[in-house]
Parts: structure tokens; sequence; C-alpha cells
């Protein structure tokens, strides 16, 4: 096995910066005589890396007073489930959009009515609805979305109008990778292993008024308001996790926060897209306007001549393009972390691979 760092493409867990890697390896051993991975989560250290992560998510989502910040496990799997045993009342609304808004959907029916607001099943998930087209019923407990949908490949360029109704995002896939409005929101969540950290914590920010809303029946641990109450120690934190989310988000606000951020995204997906739209080889999976800025999915003809594309990229260093099972063909995944010399390599060898087979 070569030890040279590849672009790696892969959909989650997926890159992180190089610069990040190398102050973990750096600093893991020295938190006062001990490593990150064996000191107190009540202890002064770890209390102020807590401090400093949600201040960051705060700044750089660009949050408005009345909203916490919690770091939890179990994924965003387990928030399929949270979500609707504390928010939902009687009904609420799902915008199907892929595998994971069907994963949501399916917890949510445990819990009341669960309805299907829009799906798009029906072009195999090729799109995203127009905030029209999604029909939410009066009274709903919250309209629940998947921004970005990193199976497929599509994206919400623009959200569903709400009114009162909280809108909830599965924002697992593109979490801080462009300008939201995030007063829009009642709750967003975020496993951080696509774009935020390594696996193990789970981004959750919640509008205060909804912590109040679960019945007495939700167990403490699985209540939202335990956690915000708590600064999201009611039990051990996955402490390494949010620690290297924390060096994440910094290097996020050294890059020039969010919007920065955005720009380059903006750029490298266009790499790709027309690297696509030039190409009689290549076919986007995505219809035009529900592309996704995150992962880039496309086909080859047949599966050997994706299969010879794939161990192609792999001997020159790109590692992780492999479509998911469902969709076949190549996924790029190219997250904040993704350099855009990564998405150039990427595109340089599909031209190349077309050309001379
Ligand atoms: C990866 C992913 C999930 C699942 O996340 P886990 O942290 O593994 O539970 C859910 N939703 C979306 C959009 C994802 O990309």
């Amino acid at each position: 096995m070569s030890t040279e760092r590849c672009f790696n493409f892969s959909a989650g867990p997926a890159t992180l910066p190089a610069e990040v890697i190398d102050e973990i390896t750096r600093k893991l051993p020295h938190f006062g005589g001990a490593s990150i991975l064996e000191i107190s989560h009540r202890g002064e250290r770890v209390q102020a890396i807590l401090e400093e992560a949600r201040a960051l998510v705060t700044e750089l989502m660009g949050l408005p007073k009345g909203y916490s910040v919690l770091f939890l496990q179990g994924g965003a799997t387990q928030q399929f489930a949270m979500v609707p045993m504390n928010l939902l009342e009687g009904g609420a609304d799902y915008a199907i959009t892929g595998a994971w808004s069907q994963k949501a959907l399916a917890e949510a029916a445990l819990f009341g009515e669960a309805r299907v607001a829009f799906t798009s099943e029906g072009s195999h998930f090729s799109r995203v609805p127009l905030p029209e087209e999604v029909s939410v019923a009066e009274g709903s407990s919250y309209l629940h979305i998947t921004s970005n949908n990193t199976i497929f490949g599509t994206q919400y360029a623009l959200f569903p109008e709400t009114g009162t109704v909280p809108l909830v995002a599965d924002m697992s896939s593109d979490i801080l990778s462009r300008m939201i409005e995030p007063s829009r929101f009642g709750l967003v969540y975020a496993g951080a292993q696509k774009n935020l950290g390594p696996a193990g914590v789970t981004l959750v920010v919640i509008r205060d008024d909804l912590l109040e809303r679960a019945p007495r029946s939700v167990p403490n641990i699985l209540r939202y308001r335990t956690h915000a109450e708590a600064g999201s120690c009611s039990n051990t934190p996955p402490v390494f996790a949010i620690w290297a989310t924390l060096l994440t988000l910094r290097w996020l606000k050294g890059q020039g926060g969010v919007p920065a951020i955005e720009a380059r995204n903006r750029k490298k997906a266009a790499m790709l897209y027309d690297a696509i739209d030039r190409s009689s080889l290549y076919r986007g999976n995505a219809e035009a306007e529900s592309r996704s800025m995150m992962n880039v999915t496309f086909t080859l003809p047949s599966e050997d001549v994706a299969k010879r594309f794939l161990d192609g990229a792999a001997e020159a260093g790109m590692m992780g393009l492999k479509g998911h099972r469902s969709v076949d063909g190549v996924r790029a995944s190219i997250y904040n972390a993704m350099p855009v010399e990564g998405v150039a390599k990427l595109v340089e060898y599909m031209k190349a691979f077309e050309k001379n087979g």
C-alpha cells in the first residue's frame, strides 16, 4: 500500500483538509500530560473545545439569537427518529428526493401521520422539487427535506416556503458548504463525516421554541432539551470527534468562511459538469437545475468501461469514485475539503480516458 495521500472522492467518511490531518497528528498527545483521547469531558480543556465549536458553528452559519447548537451521537440516522419523536404532533410532511429521505419518512410513520409532500421516485430521483411543487398540509408539525442527496447527486437551489410550519433539513452532505438563511429553518442536522469532521458526532441546530415540544414519553437521552441544557454533556460526548470537527471549523474560517468556500465549491462543481456536458461518453444523472455541488454523479456506457475508468483513476491516485450501488457509474464527492487541484486532476483524467480509452 502506498503511504502517499490520494485525492479522496469518497462520499463519507470523506476527505478532511490535509492541514487538519497534520494538526491532529501533531497535537493529539498534548492535552496536559495526556492525549485528547484520555481526558475528562468535564474538565476545562474539553469544555473550552465544546464552547469554541458551538461559537464557530454559530458564527460560520450566521445563526441569529434563539438557536441552540448540539453535538450528539447516533449519526444522521438517529435524527430520522429523534425529529419525529420530539416534534411530530399529529402529522408531518416529507419531500422524498432519495434513499435518505425515504428512511427518514419510515421512522416518522412510527410516530404519527407521515405524509409525502413531494416525490421524485418516478424519475429515479433525478431532481428535487421547485418550491411550489411541495404541498405542506395546514397545521403540519414540520416539513422535512434532504438538502443534498448524497447518493443521486441532487441538491436544492431554492428551499420550499413553509410559512409558520418549521422547515427541518437533513444537511449531512452540504452543511456549511454554501450560504443559507438559517432563520428559515426550525431544525438542521448533519452527521459530521461528510463536510464537517470525522464520524461519531452529529451536529443539530435547533430553534429554541422547538426544544419544548417533545411529549412526556420521550426518553431523556433522546430529548433535544436534555442536550441543550447539558451543553451536549448529558452523557460522555465523542470528545475526539468534536475536537477534530473544531479544527475543521477553524480551517473553514481561515479559508474565508462560508462565502469563500461556496465560491470554491461552485467553481469545482462547474469544472466537472462542464466536462460531463462537453463529453459524449459521460452522462450526468441529475437534471441540470437540481445538480449537486457536493456529489457529482455520472454513468459510462457499460459496467466494463466504468470499471476500467475506476481502476485507471485509482492507479492515478484518485480514490473513492465508485458510485453508490443503487445508481452505478461514478460519483465524485467534492466536499469543502477537496482542493481545486483534485478536481482539475479528475477532469484531466476524464478527458484523457475519453480520448484514449
Ligand atoms: C450519510 C448520510 C446520512 C446517514 O448518516 P449517518 O451519520 O451514517 O447516520 C443521512 N443523510 C444524508 C443526506 C447522508 O448523506
